[in-house]
């Protein structure tokens, strides 16, 4: 989450809190705050005079809210408090008043400014959840920024082609009469994976490591160059997050290749096939590509530290 959307959100639960509470004040405005306050003498003088005709009494732990109507003027509230003792004689008088009294334990609408009056402090408490969780997750990102980075090399490589010559593209012999011209199998796509491998994990390039002069190399199958590079990626604590390679030949047609050829350098490298992306290309007639002297390949390859 970026910071401006960040600033959204806490805009947002500033404002849900605030209606929240609004909300609320309004709601806890309830009739008995409106009403008439009258003292229990004013209240037995209307009761004696007629005045009233029903109560409805809400009993607490130690008193007695009693709220009702007054005849005249009709419909007006008045509200009035009775010790807890005093109620039970008052209830008395009143029934034998002719007062209709009815006796809540709860308020008719209490379930409602209960529900309304927690409202502002669920969104409170949800609010400061929400809070610690993006404290967390920009700790977490920290963590993993501080822990890992990517890394990404990129890999070149050009054969010429010969008659008589086998055609190994990404360790794999493809049925064509002609072949590179290299000290070891001359596989272009190998090789440039390499050196793009061994860019990222600034471990210089193939020539550093299999130089075309040791004889050991001659004729190797460039997959043992992948299977190497593995190995140095992983003293470093490199893994190999993601290949990207074009294979530039004007023939054969590589394309239909290009599972074998994933799953071989994938296997080389002890990746899964998923990680290496093969495209082809032909260079469209034109120079020594075009002409089908050389085949070519260009390799992006992205690494993270682990
Ligand atoms: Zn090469």
């Amino acid at each position: 989450m970026n910071s401006s959307s960040f600033t959204k959100t806490l805009l947002f639960w500033f404002s849900i809190i605030l209606f929240g509470v609004m909300l609320w004040k309004l709601v806890s405005a309830t009739p008995g705050s409106r009403a008439d306050e009258i003292s229990y003498n004013e209240f037995m003088a209307k009761v004696d005079a007629g005045d009233v005709k029903d109560v409805t009494m809400y009993p607490s732990q130690n008193s007695y809210d009693v709220s009702g109507q007054h005849l005249r003027p009709a419909g007006r509230l008045f509200h009035v408090t009775l010790s807890k003792e005093m109620a039970p004689a008052v209830i008395e008088h009143l029934r034998e008043k002719g007062v209709d009294v009815k006796i809540q334990e709860v308020h008719g609408t209490d379930w409602m400014i209960l529900l309304l009056n927690g409202l502002p402090l669920v969104l409170l408490v949800g609010f400061c959840l929400f809070l610690i969780r993006q404290m967390q997750r920009s700790r977490f990102r920290a963590t993993l920024v501080n822990s890992s980075s990517t890394r990404t090399g990129i890999g070149y490589d050009l054969h010429r082609l010969e008659y008589g010559r086998p055609l190994i593209v990404g360790g794999i012999e493809l049925p064509f009469d002609k072949g590179p011209v290299g000290h070891s199998d001359g596989d272009v796509l190998a090789h440039a994976l390499c050196d793009a491998l061994l860019g990222a994990a600034g471990l210089g390039d193939i020539g550093t490591h299999f130089p075309d002069t040791d004889p050991k190399w001659k004729g190797a199958n460039s997959l043992l160059f992948l299977e190497h590079a593995k190995k140095l990626l992983a003293d470093k604590n490199f893994a190999i997050e993601h290949v990207d390679a074009v294979v530039i030949t004007e023939k054969p047609k590589l394309g239909p290749h290009f599972p074998k050829m994933r799953e071989a350098l994938a296997k080389a490298l002890g990746v899964s096939s998923d990680k290496i992306h093969l495209k082809a290309k032909t260079n469209e007639g034109v120079d020594a590509i075009g002409r089908g002297e050389a085949i070519a390949a260009h390799v992006v390859a992205t690494l993270v530290s682990r």
